[in-house]
């Protein structure tokens, strides 16, 4: 059996503690909260992987994904948000957009910066679910430094690492953020392995909704190949507006992005299918190394997607990943049942292992 692997962990994360999403205008209970990240813990604690501190790291591998505007916006919304005194007046203690810089308003027209905190927020918000609060810059720095970290060990020689990430990253898009996501672990992780292979990665999600971050930082590239099986949005789920078969890549990456979306009350043999033909359709691009975008909430007692994923598939899931002996750097995305999502991600990884095994015994 290879050596278990490494966890990557940042404390940070719980400075994010979300109150309320604003849903169609109606305040309702956060559900991206630290007990999700320390039940993922304490679980693989348990289960003996060695945990490995992240460290800082520059800016740099931020900015070759996002927009230096909105790097600035996330790092400063929140005491700008409190300076305002919009904590008091009207009462809004978390940074929450309220107009929208959307494409039929612009026309052609480049927005402005606003300088109000209040409208700048709708320059790169798309959503009214992901709450800024006093230590969300902290926490979503610390995930990025995390994946980074497994960067890291992956790089130096470790076949694989696991970076506990949170909040998550995946929909967030070059420069946008929303879905509970503030800044893109996974597609950092993708772009600096890239960097310093010098050679194409791949980078397959295996959360319950798209994956709609790194298809468009990536959609025009063929170096960073993207595949990502989801609960169909034509369905009714969330991102809604894309996620869907058709959108295959554009230009120099016309047929480097897949999407499978899946029907809702999909289970494990449909979507292990889909993501052992993700593991296909990415090898035949030869990639150096792969990230796994690792949301768990295809599971059946998740209340975030109508799939119904097991245990089982996740670890059959994990297999097949495994099984491509790529060095893979898994990245936390969704997974909000909070009972079970330790088990969860555990059977992902002992399946990954025992993919993995299967390559280096074969
Ligand atoms: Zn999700």
């Amino acid at each position: 059996m290879p050596a278990a692997i490494p966890l990557v962990w940042s404390d940070a994360h719980r400075l994010h503690e979300p109150r309320a999403e604003l849903f169609i205008g109606v305040r309702t209970p956060a559900v991206e909260l630290p007990a999700r990240a320390d039940a993922i813990r304490a679980e693989l604690d348990r289960a003996g992987h060695p945990v490995v501190p992240a460290t800082p790291h520059p800016d740099a591998a931020l900015e070759a994904v996002h927009d230096r505007a909105l790097l600035d916006f996330l790092a400063g919304a929140w005491s700008e948000w409190e300076a305002a005194g919009l904590p008091a007046a009207p009462g809004q203690p978390e940074v929450i957009p309220y107009f929208f810089a959307h494409p039929g308003l612009l026309g052609p027209i480049e927005p402005a910066l606003p300088v109000e905190t209040w409208a700048r927020t709708g320059r790169f918000a798309f959503d009214t679910m992901t709450p800024i609060g006093p230590g969300t810059w902290e926490a979503a720095r610390g995930a990025v430094d995390a994946a980074l970290t497994a960067c890291d060990l992956v790089l130096a020689g470790s076949p694989t690492a696991y970076a506990c990430c949170r909040p998550p990253g995946h929909h967030v898009t070059r420069g946008a953020y929303g879905g509970g996501c503030y800044l893109n672990n996974a597609a950092v992780a993708a772009e600096r392995l890239r960097a310093t292979l010098r050679a194409p990665v791949a980078l397959i999600d295996l959360d319950a909704h798209h994956g709609n971050g790194a298809q468009a930082i990536f959609y025009d590239r063929p170096d960073v190949v993207c595949g990502s099986v989801h609960v169909d949005p034509g369905a009714g789920w969330f991102p809604h507006f894309l996620g869907f078969a058709g959108e295959e890549g554009e230009g120099a990456g016309r047929g480097g992005n897949r999407n499978l979306p899946l029907a809702p009350g999909s289970g494990d043999d449909t979507w292990v299918a889909a993501v052992r033909e993700l593991a296909w359709w990415a090898a035949a691009f030869e990639p150096r190394a792969l990230v796994v975008a690792l949301g768990v909430d295809a599971a059946a007692a998740d209340p975030e997607s109508p799939l119904r994923v097991t245990a089982d598939g996740l670890g059959a899931a994990g297999h097949a990943l495994g099984a491509l002996g790529l060095p893979t750097v898994v990245v936390q995305e969704g997974g909000y049942d909070v009972a079970s999502i330790g088990a969860l991600v555990r059977a992902a990884l002992d399946g990954f292992r025992s993919g993995r095994e299967e390559i280096t015994d074969g």
